[in-house]
């Protein structure tokens, strides 16, 4: 390494307990951020900028401008755009510089593909903002053994813990049940203020390079309330023996029946179609079809359509996002005349 990179990095090694031995750790480190939003977005700002080895992004989404107020890395461009977030988070961190392999996915982690968009890490960081996922998440980091760091921040209260190891508890002893685990609220409908999720990831990122350096200490779950002046940093206690995965070893979200996945309503106006079975789409012979009915757009990760007032986006993966209803039944017709499957 020369003595460009070595200054570059001079700061975070001169912290003793990160000191050399962390840098060169982080160097060598995968680590996959899954979700682009208020927190990964911020995660994966922070954790280009320490020189983790390689990134993999995963995000399903497209950058829309109600994204702006939170979400680091995306800019009014990308919003008007349309462009999926993963793809512009990398290019953001790409003209950031410095060691990183950054390795876009944009896909939804599903049963179906999470070992595939997993598999190597050495650590999974949770930039998710539903329950499904973290439980997906969760069920999959424990049956493989991957640590991986929790992160929530809804309202006016967020949450952060390491979940590694035998001895502490799991995302599921914590929340038994999906709906339980913050009362339904959701910021579509409470809402959040962007210092919240920043913090949130910036405490995440904190537990990332305290693993990545090798310290072995017992995780926290830490709590915070800044709009109130509040903040705990608990012992997570041990597994619970009612906990599936941690008392019974076995993994709901893994397990699940054939994944019910369809069309399904996602943000205000958009439908998301995704096909059970995964197979490689020809986007550039898909784009060729749809020339003639109506204003066709091709991009490295999807081809889109609009038509009749809907924005019907396409992905390698067969995933289709359609904006402009609130229609499954009108979106999943207008995915079997579009592509047919
Ligand atoms: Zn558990």
């Amino acid at each position: 390494m020369g003595a460009a990179a070595d200054d570059r990095f001079s700061r975070q090694q001169r912290f003793a307990p990160f000191g050399a031995a962390g840098e060169a750790r982080t160097r060598a480190a995968t680590v996959a951020v899954v979700g682009l939003g208020g927190l990964g977005s911020w995660i994966a700002d922070h954790l280009a900028r320490a020189g983790v080895g390689t990134l993999r992004l995963i995000d399903r989404d497209l950058v829309e401008e109600s994204n702006l107020p939170r979400q680091g890395l995306y800019g009014e461009a990308d919003a008007r755009a349309g462009r999926p977030k993963a793809e512009a988070a990398a290019e953001r961190l790409a003209a950031i510089g410095g060691p990183t392999r950054l390795e876009p996915c944009v896909v939804e982690l599903a049963r179906k593909n999470v070992a595939e968009l997993l598999g190597g890490a050495d650590l999974v960081m949770d930039g998710l903002d539903h329950f499904a996922g973290r439980f997906l998440l969760n069920d999959w980091c424990r049956q493989q053994r991957v640590p991986w760091i929790y992160g929530g921040a809804v309202g006016g209260s967020g949450s952060v813990l390491r979940i590694e190891g035998e001895e502490g508890p799991c995302l599921r002893c914590l929340f038994p049940d999906a709906a339980g685990a913050v009362g339904g609220d959701t910021c579509d409908t409470v809402g959040v203020l962007s210092p919240l999720p920043a913090l949130i990831a910036a405490l995440q990122c904190s537990e990332a390079l305290r693993f990545l350096a090798g310290d072995r200490r017992p995780a926290r779950l830490w709590h915070l309330e800044p709009w109130e002046g509040r903040a705990l940093a608990l012992q997570p206690g041990a597994p619970s023996p009612e906990c599936p995965v941690c008392a019974r070893r076995s993994w709901p979200a893994l397990e699940a029946a054939a994944e019910s996945e369809e069309a399904k309503l996602c943000g205000r106006d958009t439908v998301q179609i995704a096909p059970a079975a995964t197979a490689a789409l020809d986007l550039e012979r898909m784009a060729a079809r749809w020339q003639g009915l109506g204003a066709v757009e091709q991009g490295r990760f999807l081809v889109r359509l609009r038509l009749d007032g809907v924005v019907v986006t396409l992905f390698r993966d067969g995933r289709a996002l359609v904006q402009g209803t609130d229609s499954p039944a009108r979106a999943r017709a207008l995915y079997e005349r579009l592509i047919g499957r």
